[in-house]
């Protein structure tokens, strides 16, 4: 029998293959600007890394410590190698801290809107969601996240920079929340989008590990790094929440061939900081243009801008016919666009603009 839990459960939509959309709406070019890929691609040095490896050992089980990766990162982050969890992208990751951590009746409090993943995982496991809105502003509200910490609270889910409102927490904000946060309580910074922050230097908690035994902090490589379709992602946690992670996730959850593409598309820091760069600068052309349309939007510190406008679904339905995809479903009349190239972003502003005009 299905559990309980499952049955109702409403399945996360994954996206359709770009050749499949395009035979469905009669296109022959279609840029996805919906699930916040990196729109400059990867490091060339990822390429290189594959073919230099070729199919060497394929008949072979991958390293189950992911060694080479696993030292790259501890000293990047100046972190104990031991202190990492590597996943099949983030999203194994989610599920693991979920399925390690949660029993059903836990508390479990999530910004609303957020990253839907968390949800559906608590639910699997029986536990109980409590949602604290966002502020006027779109950002995560950590007083009433504190407000709303019971004894039955087990985690606490950050996303910060918070997808998809774009928006973000200062470090000196998460410390200060950390401070008040009862030890039971798994507090999980999810810091997909960190990488692109450029309003602050310092934004990433990992600094604070440490300290805080009860802090996790989660990172992947699809995002920035562009490595979306390899899926690799790691947690940052307590040496013994490390060791009991590594019990329950699955042996070989990495290939070499993911590992790989990892540690050349960290070696390259200079791609990271091209595509940081460029973003921000596009990101804020998005933003001087909803200010001049009058659109409410969030201040953005992402590879992407979430927006309202009256119609957003037979605007997004535009867009498609002319080529882009965007995210429609994360709230009554909001849409959210990756920032893409230059070329995109114009044609996308245009389109918006006649859309709204007419
Ligand atoms: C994209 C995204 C992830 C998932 O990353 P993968 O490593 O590709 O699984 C996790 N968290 C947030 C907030 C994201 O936007």
């Amino acid at each position: 029998m299905v559990k309980k839990t499952i049955e109702k459960l409403k399945p996360y939509i994954p996206e359709k293959t770009i050749a499949e959309m395009k035979k469905e709406q009669g296109l022959t070019k279609l840029v996805r600007l919906s699930a916040n890929e990196n729109a400059w691609g990867t490091s060339p040095k990822v390429a290189q890394a594959i073919m230099d490896w070729g199919v060497k050992d394929a008949n072979r089980y991958p390293d189950s410590e992911v060694t080479s990766l696993r030292q790259a990162i501890a000293n990047g982050l100046n972190v104990d190698p031991e202190a990492l969890v590597f996943g099949d992208g983030l999203d194994e990751i989610i599920q693991l801290l979920s399925r390690t951590l949660l029993s059903p009746g836990d508390e479990v409090i999530l910004t609303q809107p957020t990253f839907s993943e968390y949800a559906l995982h608590a639910k699997i496991e029986g536990a109980k969601m409590v949602d604290v809105p966002v502020d006027v502003s779109g950002t995560t509200d950590l007083s009433g996240i504190l407000a709303a910490i019971t004894p039955a609270t087990e985690m606490v889910w950050l996303c910060n920079p918070n997808n998809p409102t774009g928006t973000y927490v200062t470090h000196q904000a998460i410390a200060a929340f950390m401070a008040k946060v009862p030890s039971s309580v798994t507090v999980i910074v999810d810091e997909a989008y960190i990488d692109f922050v450029t309003a602050e230097k310092q934004t990433s908690v990992v600094d604070l590990l440490p300290k805080y035994d009860n802090l996790v902090v989660l990172r992947t490589f699809s995002k920035v790094y562009g490595l979306a379709n390899f899926r690799v992602g790691f947690a940052v946690v307590a040496p013994q929440l490390a060791k009991i992670l590594q019990t329950v996730r699955l042996p070989y959850n990495l290939s070499t061939f993911a590992e790989i593409a990892a540690d050349a598309a960290y070696s390259d820091q200079q791609f990271v900081r091209r595509v940081v760069k460029t973003v921000a600068d596009e990101r804020q052309k998005w933003m001087d243009f909803f200010k001049t349309h009058a659109l409410l939007s969030y201040p953005s510190q992402t590879n992407f801008v979430f927006f309202k406008v009256d119609q957003a679904a037979e605007l997004s339905q535009k867009l498609l016919q002319n080529g882009y995809l965007v995210r429609t479903g994360l709230g009554h009349d909001w849409l959210r666009i990756t920032v893409g190239q230059p070329a995109d972003n114009q044609a996308v502003q245009k389109l918006i603009s006649e859309f709204i005009k007419k």
